[in-house]
Formats: C-alpha cells, structure tokens, sequence
C-alpha cells in the first residue's frame, strides 16, 4: 500500500502537561517520536511532518460550550472554576487553554489533509483525548480534538464517519458528541465499566433511540483479555458493523493502554497484539473508505515500555511501512531513556513475543471474551440488519 501519509508533529504538543507525577506525562509522546524517527519511519519519501496551528473557537464551540472555553481560559488564574477543572484528574496548568486547543487543531489539520486529498492517513499521537464532554473536562481531556475534527468533517459534507476507539476506556466523549447523530457510527471496544473509568459503555448503548437507533456499539471485555481474545472479540464485531454502517472516512481512537503493563487498566494485549490491530484498522479503511484514515492517539502510561513501541508501530502502520517486530531498539534511545531518569527498564526489542493469532468467534462457544461479543452483537447487529448468532455475519 503505498500512501502519502501526514504525521502532526510539534515539540509544541508537550506543552499539553497535567504536572510530573500524573500518568498521563508528556514524555510518552517525545519518546515516541524519537523511537519513530531512530527507526527511519519518518523519512519514508511518503511522509510528510506537518505542525499544527491551534483550533480557533468556531471549531471549539461545534462540540463545546462556549462558557466551558471560558472556565479553560480562566483557570489558571481562578482554579476552583468548576466543569470538571482543577481535580486530580483534571488539574489546572499554565497554558492549559492554548495546549489543548493545539491538540484540537492538529486532529482537525489531520482530517484536513484527508479531505483535501493531500494525504490519504493521518495520524495525531497528542490526539484521541476522547472523555472531554461538551462543558466539562473529564478523564485527563480538557478539549475532544476527535469529536471537534469530527464535527469539522460533518461540516464538509460528510454523511458517515465511522469512529472506532481501541482505548481500554470507553470513548465516552466522542459517544456523547454523536448519540443524536445518524451520520456518525462510534464504536468502542474496551474493559468493562464494571471495573473501570468512566464506567460507561455496556452494549445497550446504542444510540438515541428517537434520533440515531445502533449509532453507537460498545464491547466491555472481561478483566484479563490478551491479544488473542481482543483480537477474536475485534473480528467479531467491528468488521461487520463498519461493512454495514459504510463510512466515507474512518476515524480510529489508538489508545494503547490495553497493554497488559499499563498501570491504570487491567487488559492484557502485548504491542504484538495492538500492533495487529492497528494492521487491522488499517485494512478496514482501504476496503471501505478507499484508504480515508484518520488515527489519533489517547491514553497509554507505560510511559516508557509501552506507548513508544505500539505508536511507532501504528505511524510505520500507516506509512505503509511496518517495522519488522524484531527490530532492535537503538541504543540510542535507551540511553536518552536512562539518561532522563525515568524509572522503567527500556525495552530492547519491537517486539514482546505476543501471539496476534486468533480463532474466529463462533455463536457455540461460552467463554467470557464471547458471552461479551454475543451480548454486544445482540444489542448492536439488529440495527444494521445482521444476525448476531451467525458467525458469518
Ligand atoms: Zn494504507
Ligand atoms: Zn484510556
């Protein structure tokens, strides 16, 4: 597949910190980009870096509440603002207000360059900040850049976007945006709100009955799930519901704290696994949006063990280029990791060994992974006209 791709970069992007000892630490994207470049795959000739300018309030406001702007602008100076600000989850940080907009304008620079044809993928790893709600900021999401470039793209014209969000967190802000709008499918695979943030996303949730009936599919996966298992559950579900819904463009989510290190989450893909299903996600947007790719980032804090191997893996992914999984890792960049003083051991290789094989799902079978996709495809596939109990569905 050969593509011309755009990567939003700008060492500007860092500036979107919620303080040194919260997970979500910028040095997770500054040691990506530098795994990325030391492995050649920003300089594949199809490659361009492009640095995004922040979202102005027009873009903002199609999914925000221009008195929530205010309370962002606001709050460094007046912390106890309210809308969710000023929290652990949440705090306050100087310069919140134009580093958030920055993240938001370069999902929307991304979607751009999709929609003019620039570039046929587009990724923004500072993006995917996908808890925002319309007046509050939520789950370490100040601004939704997924739900604002989303909207941007309604606004050019587009009659369905697909939306599709591999973060071990339900996509509760992007959900919420689209629950009303027919145009917009979101689909969300992720750890059961049973046991996790934001504690949203059974399969029931499926859009605003009245407005946008099967809008939106949720898969909870049980506590423990590898790459074999999330891999079958993606098979069973995603495929059949984009084929049906037929997106002009894809929209994916890459949150890797699925990973089985990640501190906050309990799933357990390796980056063998998230690598697959990026290959995955990829395919999907060649067979049904004739290659119209839009990948941003999302949570992920193996700072150091995780989000570096699965997003250079998913910018290589997208370059059309993937890095062979026994890639060594440049010493290079493990000496930069020591040298900042960063607790974790820097791993060695692209690879964790993890098998990304699966057995495809089958109506027969009664294991936790496919009780969860049965009750997702019989809450979900009656709305595309799909038979959730046959497997070739
Ligand atoms: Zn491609
Ligand atoms: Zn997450």
């Amino acid at each position: 597949m050969s593509d011309a791709v755009v990567v939003v970069w700008d060492d500007a992007l860092l500036g979107y910190t919620l303080g040194g000892d919260h997970p979500l630490h910028p040095v997770r994207l500054d040691l990506t980009m530098r795994l990325a470049d030391g492995l050649g795959v920003l300089s594949g000739d199809r490659v361009r870096v492009l640095a995004p300018t922040p979202a102005d309030e027009a873009l903002l406001t199609l999914v925000h509440d221009p008195a929530y702007l205010e309370a962002v602008r606001r709050a460094p100076a007046d912390p106890s603002v309210g809308h969710g600000l000023g929290t652990p989850d949440n705090p306050v940080f100087d310069g919140m207000y134009d580093a958030s907009a920055l993240v938001a304008g370069g999902s929307v620079l991304a979607a751009r360059q999709l929609h003019t044809g620039a570039a046929q993928h587009a990724v923004n790893i500072a993006g995917g900040l996908h808890h925002a709600m319309r007046g509050t900021a939520s789950g370490f999401c100040v601004f939704n850049d997924a739900a604002v470039a989303i909207a941007w793209l309604l606004d050019q014209g587009y009659e369905r976007i697909a939306y599709v969000d591999v973060d071990v967190h339900h996509g509760d802000g992007v959900q919420a945006a689209f629950y009303d709008d027919p145009r917009v499918l979101t689909v969300s695979i992720h750890q059961t709100p049973l046991t996790l943030f934001p504690g949203t996303g059974y399969p029931e949730e499926t859009g605003n009955p009245e407005k946008a009936s099967g809008s939106a599919v949720n898969l909870a996966l049980p506590n423990g799930t590898d790459d074999s298992g999330w891999l079958r559950a993606f098979d069973a579900v995603v495929p059949s519901v984009l084929r049906a819904f037929a997106p002009q463009i894809l929209v994916t989510q890459c949150g890797c704290d699925a990973h089985h290190e990640d501190p906050l989450a309990d799933l357990a893909l390796t980056i063998d696994g998230q690598r697959a299903g990026y290959r995955a996600l990829h395919e999907l947007a060649h067979e049904l949006c004739e290659g119209r790719w839009l990948a941003l980032g999302g949570g992920g804090y193996g700072l150091v063990r995780c989000v570096p191997r699965a997003w250079t893996h998913l910018i290589a992914e997208l370059a059309g280029a993937p890095v062979d999984p026994r890639t060594e890792i440049p010493q290079s960049w493990r000496d930069d990791v020591v040298r900042r003083g960063l607790r974790a051991r820097p791993p060695t290789s692209m690879t964790e060994g993890g098998y990304a094989g699966f057995a495809r799902w089958d109506a027969l079978g009664d294991s936790r992974i496919d009780r969860a996709v049965l009750r997702t495809r019989r809450a979900s596939f009656p709305y595309f006209g799909l038979d959730p109990d046959d497997p070739r569905d």
